[in-house]
């Protein structure tokens, strides 16, 4: 076939010759050959369908099965040739640990990465299938909650594409994030089997296993030199068993890896038992150990501190720096003089924060070395980032949960606590009181381990995810640690990754993107501000018109789908996609709507403009709030789409099971992306930058990534209103909601409808919490005190969607100041300033 030579293993664009000269080594290497060629993915896709799959019919999941597999096969050889370049050039690495990665479907994303659309559908020519079709048969990868977990798979994206040597860490749970179902109105949980049909892309490695240590106890001797050792011994041990995913980046050639651990029962049964007979009693301890790694923990910005949870972070946080030490240790023996020139150790909030005195272990006790000396290493490698200013989202773990479960963790914790409250009592002569306030533990009759503090202390690095955020954590919440190490402390604003975000999930506008600028934003998104001199270009604007118009159609079909809800494509898309959480103020947008239907019941249709809102998000179980809102939605959604007098103007949609590869669809047909936080809650926001990329238009408050979005886009092109961070902070003290309500007509009759019962007349009273919290002076996320602005710019929204040229043209220069919330600036950020690869 003409083109096997195109195909063959090179497929990331670069001739096979200059890649071969590229990975010459220019020290001693592995001595592998090289293989041979494999086959173009056509035929290794035949083969698979062939040999691997039944007979007759074969279904979509196999062919997706058979195709994957065949990816995989694709990208074989340059993950090999990275592995080995990364480990012969004595490059710097960087493991970035996570207890999520919200990776989503993979397919599609290599297929772009690795330039093997076109393969693909050929191979699939002789099928009654599309590409398209296929790639629905894959199951989301949902590791994680939301935006944190989505955080992590988009750098790992950048860092592949950007050619850095960064590989993630976490762990390979059994059951990800829960699906959701609407059952008469309420969120329903099901449990998430994603691994059921297998998962083609992972890779078992045991040659990678550690054994990862659990309760027991401390004991000390003193060696021949006269020198004090700590052992941990009489543990409970849990196999760590390493599965390697593939992370292909943007056709470069190289395959970084992210490493998921699965716990398994250590060999070592109990024989006694098993002399015994007691083989089930034996057995049994099998399921203890597998527990670990068995479900992902469904709260997103909130901490439940069970003793679980503690178990997986310390799981994967000692896993994964057992491996990293290993790996070492073979390259430089027990020297670690240069370790921390050459290894980075990047924390995903504070969940892997045990890695630091895990770290400190090791070092010490496994690896002889002294304390001042170890702790010079761990405190360069280490860096934090904080996701949250929320108090109920910051960890700490109880000391007599740690003193059981991980003894010789809590010594060395208080060890360093010891040694840096030294330094506060130095830096605060004589001011007790700082010294319990800053204290890694918290004392009193049951005392706590702060994690976040004990993350700053040991951290070289400390940086929040926006710049809003990194003020409020050096001015409030880290305050006394900024006095103490102003230098530790920097921003990263958080970015998405323009492949999966543009190019791969809305490909009519990544070509007429790429038939207007050329291909090169795919890798540097800063050129699409070319777009702005195309703004008065009337045929632009209708070929930008008409992608907008045919991703609203797709999306319209999957909410009829999924919702049974007919959107009009001719109609406003409003919409607001995240975690259901009260700071995130779904509430307000609901209000909203019902402000809307009210308004069209009472015949003021004149300043409207047809709009169809959806809403959709996980609420984690135990949330009692949020799983009320999304009743309140699908109560008022049933009323609003029931009324034939409504329908012209608004339809109103609660989608189910919110996931990766549902935002895909989402954000390519949103014309308004709501992000209406509290000011000074939401720490940057991702979704925010997802649609503004598709060319949606925000209505947002103050509130974190937003202001940046607002400063590049400017005011004409962004509905701004609300209370900033400061106001909110100022009003708090005196907060009147009831006040506030009676002064606005508008939120008065919204309020009246909803004690009325107008939306639950069968279930009377349930949704009285919610109308409490709105009344309440104690209302955290002070929901009446931006109702009239948020209306307000609401109406602005209808006034300027009346204008189609004008509102394509904002449109447009939306997507051209997208640039910056490219998680590539991110990462060149992180790279430059606190990796120095
Ligand atoms: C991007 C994304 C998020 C984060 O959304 P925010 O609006 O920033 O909270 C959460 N979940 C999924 C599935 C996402 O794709």
């Amino acid at each position: 076939m003409s083109h096997n030579s195109e195909l063959s293993p090179n497929t990331s664009g670069v001739p096979p010759k200059k890649r071969a000269t590229k990975a010459a080594p220019s020290k001693p290497k592995a001595t592998l050959e090289p293989c041979e060629p494999c086959d173009a993915l056509p035929a290794t896709f035949n083969r698979h369908v062939r040999y691997g799959l039944s007979r007759g019919e074969v279904a979509h999941g196999e062919l997706f099965q058979a195709l994957a597999l065949s990816v995989k096969e694709q990208m074989l050889d340059e993950w090999r040739e990275t592995r080995i370049k990364d480990s012969c050039y004595d490059n710097k690495q960087v493991a970035y640990l996570s207890l999520e990665f919200l990776m989503g479907r993979a397919l599609g994303n290599a297929l772009l990465n690795l330039d093997l659309e076109q393969d693909s559908r050929e191979a699939l020519s002789q099928y009654s299938v599309s590409l398209e079709e296929l790639e629905e048969a894959e199951h989301d990868a949902g590791l994680g909650n939301g935006g944190l977990g989505r955080l992590a798979a988009c750098f790992l994206d950048s860092c592949a594409s950007m050619d850095l040597s960064v590989t993630g860490y976490g762990i390979r749970y059994e059951y990800g994030m829960f699906a959701q179902k609407i059952v008469d109105g309420y969120q329903v949980e099901r449990p998430d089997r994603w691994l059921r049909e297998g998962n083609p892309w992972e890779v078992r490695v045991p040659h990678h296993n550690v054994t990862v240590k659990f309760f027991g106890h401390t004991e000390s001797y003193v060696d021949k030199q006269g020198r004090r050792h700590m052992i941990w011994v009489d543990t409970q041990d849990v196999l760590a068993v390493a599965y390697d995913m593939p992370v292909p980046g943007y056709r470069n050639g190289r395959v970084n890896s992210l490493r998921l651990w699965k716990a398994e029962a250590t060999d070592d049964f109990d024989l006694a038992e098993f002399n015994q007979g007691d083989y089930t009693e034996a057995v049994a301890c099998k399921n203890l150990a597998e527990q670990i790694t068995m479900v992902l923990y469904p709260n997103d910005a909130s901490e439940n501190g069970k003793e679980l949870r503690l178990r997986q972070q310390y799981f994967l946080s000692s896993a994964s720096l057992q491996a990293i030490l290993k790996r070492w240790v073979h390259h430089h023996g027990h020297d670690f003089s240069d370790f921390a020139a050459k290894n980075v150790i990047q924390l995903n909030d504070t969940h892997p924060s045990i890695a630091v005195p895990e770290l400190m272990r090791l070092l010490v006790d496994e690896y002889g070395l002294e304390w001042d000396a170890a702790w010079a290493i761990t405190s360069q490698t280490m860096a934090y980032t904080n996701h949250t200013l929320l108090p109920e989202a910051l960890e700490r773990w109880p000391v007599r949960m740690m003193a059981l479960m991980l003894p010789r963790i809590l010594e060395i914790i208080y060890e360093i606590n010891a040694r840096y409250l030294d330094l506060v009592a130095h830096h605060w002569p004589g001011d007790g009181a700082k010294l319990a306030s800053m204290s890694i533990i918290q004392d009193g009759p049951d005392p706590h381990v702060r994690m976040a503090y004990l993350a700053i202390v040991a951290s070289f690095s400390v940086n929040g995810v926006a710049a809003l955020h990194t003020q409020l954590l050096k001015s409030g919440l880290f305050k006394d640690f900024y006095s103490l190490w102003p230098e530790k402390f920097n921003n990263r604003t958080n970015g998405v990754t323009p492949r999966r975000w543009l190019a791969h999930c809305n490909p009519a506008l990544a070509k007429l993107l790429t038939s207007h600028l050329g291909k090169g934003w795919v890798t540097d998104l800063s050129q699409l501000t070319a777009l702005n001199a195309l703004t008065q270009d009337a045929s632009f604007i209708q070929k930008w018109r008409e992608v907008k118009q045919a991703n609203k159609v797709q999306l319209a079909k999957m909410i009829a789908k999924e919702c049974g809800v007919e959107f009009d494509p001719a109609m406003l898309f409003d919409v607001q996609v995240k975690r259901i959480h009260e700071y995130k103020r779904q509430l307000l947008n609901i209000l909203h709507v019902i402000h809307l239907y009210h308004q069209i019941q009472q015949g003021h249709t004149e300043h409207l403009v047809p709009r169809c809102v959806l809403i959709g998000g996980k609420a984690a179980p135990g949330y009692f709030m949020a799983k009320l809102i999304i009743k309140l939605a699908s109560n008022v959604a049933h009323m609003v789409n029931c009324d034939p007098v409504v329908a012209p103007y608004l339809r109103f949609a609660f989608l189910p099971n919110y996931n990766v590869s549902a935002m895909e669809k989402i954000c390519p047909g949103t014309d308004v992306s709501e992000q209406i936080s509290t000011a000074g809650k939401e720490a940057s926001g991702t979704g925010n930058m997802k649609f503004m990329m598709n060319g949606a238009l925000t209505i947002g408050t103050l509130d974190g990534a937003n202001i940046e979005m607002l400063e590049e886009v400017g005011e004409d092109n962004f509905f701004l209103f609300g209370l900033n961070a400061e106001q909110v902070s100022q009003m708090r003290c005196d907060y009147q909601p009831l006040r506030i309500i009676a002064e606005s007509h508008a939120l008065s009759e919204v309020m009246a409808l909803l004690k009325s019962g107008h939306f639950n007349l069968l279930e009377p009273g349930i949704f009285d919490p919610i109308i409490a919290s709105i009344e309440s002076a104690d209302d955290q996320w002070m929901t009446a005190a931006d109702f009239d602005s948020y209306r307000l710019a609401q109406e602005a929204v209808a006034k300027a969607y009346k204008d189609p040229k004008k509102w394509t043209q904002m449109s447009i220069r939306n997507t051209a100041a997208s640039g910056r919330f490219s998680s590539d600036v991110t990462i060149a950020g992180y790279r430059d300033d606190i990796w120095k690869l």
